[in-house]
Formats: C-alpha cells, structure tokens, sequence
C-alpha cells in the first residue's frame, strides 16, 4: 500500500502527501502491480459493456468518503486522484489513477458507502459499473474477475494497515472502546485510534478537551458526525454496513449466523442465483474468527488464521450477491404461513421462502457472581488478538472453548502479567487453573 501512495501533494486542509511512514512494516509493499493494475486495451473493452460512460471536469468529486457511490469507476482518459480522508480533516493521496485503471474495493460489491475520496485531476472521461453489473463482470469474466477480486480485497486491506475511517477516541482501555475496536476489526473495517491519556497534546482533539466523561468513546466518522459512547448497532449503522430490507422483497434463503457455517451456506445459495440475506449480531466468521490458526479446513495445508478465512468468505459471499447485515440480532421465527417471517430485535421482519439456522454453540460459562461485569475488562472470551497494552500490566482472565478432543490447549499468542484459563469441552467440568 504505501509503495502505491504517491508522494505528490494534495489540494486541502490537513493535508499530508507523505503517507508512506505510516506502516512501515507493510506487508503489501511488493504488492502495488496488484493493488492498482494497470488494464490492457482488451481488458478495458470486455468491461466496457457492463458499464454507463462519464466525463468528469477537472476538480469535479466522482464519490466522497461516507457516501454511498455509483460503483466502480473505469479511467480511460485524463487522472482521478484517490484521497482518503478521516474524520479530523486528515487527507492522504494514495494514488492518481491513470488510463486504464480502476476505483473500488470490496465495499463496492455490495454498495456500501465509500472509503475514500475521488477526485477528477484533469478533464477525465472513462465508464462507471454498478454494483449489481460489478458482480455479473466478476463472475463472467473469470481471469479479469480473479485481478480485480484481488485488487479489492488488497486495497481494503492497505486502507485497514494504514488506520483511515472513523476515528474512536478514547481512554486507555475502557471496555466500549475495546469493544468497538473489536467490533471494527473482526468486521474488517478500517480504523483508527486515538487514547486521550497519551495523546493529551495532540491538537486535533482540543475541542473534544472538556467533553464530559459519559461521551467517551467518541467515533469521529469520516464525513464529520460525531457519536458519543455509540453502541456496536449505531456505529455500525453510521458506517452505513447493515443494509435496508425492502419488506416487500421475499427472499430465497435467509441465513441465521455468519460463521463458516452461514457463510458456506450463503456463497452456495447465492452462486445458484438465489436471492440470499444473511443477518449476524456479532461478526463474519463466528467462532472460527476468533481462531489463531485453524489447521484442518480444507483446501489450506499450511493452515489460516480464522480471520483470514472468515473475511475470505465473506467477500466470496458478496462477490454472489448475499446481502450481509451485521451486527443485527434475529429474535423469532414466525413459520406459520408463507412466507416465513424472521423477526430482528429491532421489531423490523424479513420475509423469506428457507430459513437456514447456522448459529453454532453457545459456551459454558463458569459459574462466578457477577462475571459479566468483568467482562471485557479484566475477563476476556474468544482471546484471539490479546490486548497487548491492558493484557502485559493487569491481571486479566481468559475463557477459551476446546470443541474437540485433542484441542484442549489453550493457545495465548502474547501472555497476559497473570491468566488463568477456563477449557470446556465435552464431557468435562470447567476447571481453573491460576498462573
Ligand atoms: C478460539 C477458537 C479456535 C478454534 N479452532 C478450531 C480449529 O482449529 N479447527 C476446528 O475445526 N474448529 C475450531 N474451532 C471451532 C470452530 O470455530 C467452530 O466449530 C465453527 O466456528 C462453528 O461454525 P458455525 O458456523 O456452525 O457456528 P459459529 O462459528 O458459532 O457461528 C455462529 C454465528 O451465529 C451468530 N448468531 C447466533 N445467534 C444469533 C442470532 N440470534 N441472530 C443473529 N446471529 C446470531 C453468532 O454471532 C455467530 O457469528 C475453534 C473455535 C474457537 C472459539
């Protein structure tokens, strides 16, 4: 990613050009051909027929960060400059798009609101494509599809690496904010993090300075809203993820749970060209997501953290159409007439022909007065990426689930100062164990 941003500078207020130190460790530096391919004459023109022409002036905006956008946009002539943007005025160039070249990322399947800015240079024209003939490109153009699929989903991951999106601001390690965090991150959704305790200096947060302590964590969005203490559900719907339900709309096959399960589950029916919703309270991947390395799925001999595999299957299930809405809770199942109903805790109804329940096990808990207070400050579940700054100074305690015999180990990739660790698995009793 930050090979591919540009060092020329941009037009704007807080603009900083020179984005290439903000992760220098960037496991996507050899990959720039990749992230921004240049596409050959041919290519362009089996796109073509999926796509609406334009022209756009110099200066003009083609989509801006928060909206939702037309889709991809084809460069033939002329340069479009591609700037992301966060919610305190931060802008960043990452790449001038040049004939032959493409915006998008995986939001763009679906429809989601943009990420970034686009911006004309120059008098530009090229074609714009739908999300829905995005899809189609992809599927019927196989080859072309499988460059462009990989381009999306590296620029998505360059836009997480290099902390663009909203900005949550808070203290240290209070639990809302470990939890949007989390929420964030296993959603695969760029990010960015600011603790007022050891940034008390920076100027950008003066007039968030004297802002009572019930508003923290505050979400900066990039288009500029600011959300006091937000719920996982208001950020999310800020961030535009969870998509509208046209009532009137009856789908094929409504999925319960997006965990490997329910994802299997939406790619195949979506790919037969069913009409797919799939609807998750939490995030992609389910358990699985919270697995540092899982070694026996197949088709990965050299195995795959779970959420590599859950963001993989998850744009799989986009690039077929599955409309995917997290975080919603289904409460009930109305099955009494056709079509059934699915009733989310928001009182809104699905209608849909197949109901599939994917929504794994629920773990034990143990047995402990008021544990759930501790939750997620001190008492942590699904310990997968352990949180390094709480986790090394306080003692802290961790629930991690063993489903199978054999995977009785818990596995701590960096040990908190003091755990203890509860396995559960069948036929055995929690048991406790101090360090
Ligand atoms: C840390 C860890 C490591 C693991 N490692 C391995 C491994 O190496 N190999 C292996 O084979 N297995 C492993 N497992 C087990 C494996 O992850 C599970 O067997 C698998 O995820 C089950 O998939 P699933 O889709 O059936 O359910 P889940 O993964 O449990 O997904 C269910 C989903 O349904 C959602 N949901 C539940 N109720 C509702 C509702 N009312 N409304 C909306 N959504 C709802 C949940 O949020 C969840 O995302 C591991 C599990 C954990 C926790």
């Amino acid at each position: 990613m930050e090979q591919a941003e540009s060092t020329a500078s941009v037009e704007g207020q807080g603009t900083e050009a020179t984005a290439s130190l903000d992760a220098p460790y960037s496991t996507l530096e050899s990959r720039a051909h990749q992230m921004f391919p240049t596409l050959n004459a041919d290519e362009v023109e089996r796109m073509r027929r999926f796509g609406t022409p334009q022209r756009w002036r110099a200066g003009e905006k083609l989509f801006s960060v928060g909206q939702v956008g037309r889709g991809m946009y084809m460069v033939l002539s002329g340069s479009v400059q591609i700037i992301r943007r966060d919610g305190l005025g931060r802008e960043h160039l990452i790449i001038e798009l040049g004939p032959g070249m493409f915006s998008a990322e995986v939001g763009t399947l679906s429809g989601r609101p943009s990420l970034v800015d686009g911006r004309a240079q120059t008098d530009s024209e090229g074609f714009v494509i739908a999300p829905d003939r995005l899809r189609a490109l992809l599927v019927a153009e196989a080859e072309l599809g499988e460059r462009i699929m990989r381009a999306l989903i590296l620029r998505r991951v360059g836009l997480i690496e290099s902390g663009s999106g909203p900005v949550l601001v808070g203290h240290g390690t209070e639990p809302l904010l470990l939890a949007l965090q989390a929420f964030l991150r296993r959603n695969g959704h760029p990010h960015t993090v600011i603790d007022m305790d050891a940034e008390r200096d920076c100027s950008c947060l003066s007039e968030f300075a004297n802002a009572p302590a019930t508003d923290f964590p505050l979400v900066i969005c990039p288009d500029g809203r600011v959300l006091r203490a937000p719920d996982e559900g208001q950020l999310a719907s800020c961030l535009g993820l969870l998509p509208e339900f046209d009532p009137a709309h009856v789908y094929d096959v409504v999925v319960v749970g997006a965990g490997p399960a329910g994802l299997a589950t939406a790619v195949y029916a979506a790919s037969e060209g069913l009409s797919v919703a799939v609807v998750d309270c939490r995030s992609p991947g389910g358990q699985a997501g919270a697995s540092a390395r899982i070694e026996n799925y197949l088709g990965f001999p050299t195995g795959i953290s779970g959420q590599a595999l859950a963001g993989r299957a998850f744009v799989q299930a986009l690039k077929f159409g599955a409309h995917i809405a997290i975080p919603l809770e289904v409460k009930a199942l109305h099955c009494g007439a056709d079509p059934i109903r699915l009733e989310l805790v928001d009182g809104r109804m699905i209608p849909t022909h197949t109901v599939v329940i994917a929504t794994g096990a629920q773990y034990r808990r143990p047995a402990i007065d008021a544990l759930e207070r501790f939750e997620g400050r001190g008492v942590y579940y699904w310990l997968r990426r352990w949180k390094p700054n709480c986790a090394r100074t306080s003692p802290s305690c961790s629930s991690v689930a063993a489903t199978r015999p054999g995977k009785r180990r818990c596995t701590l990739p960096r040990m908190p100062r003091k755990c203890i660790c509860w396995c559960a698995a069948r036929g055995w009793r929690p048991r406790c164990r101090a360090t």
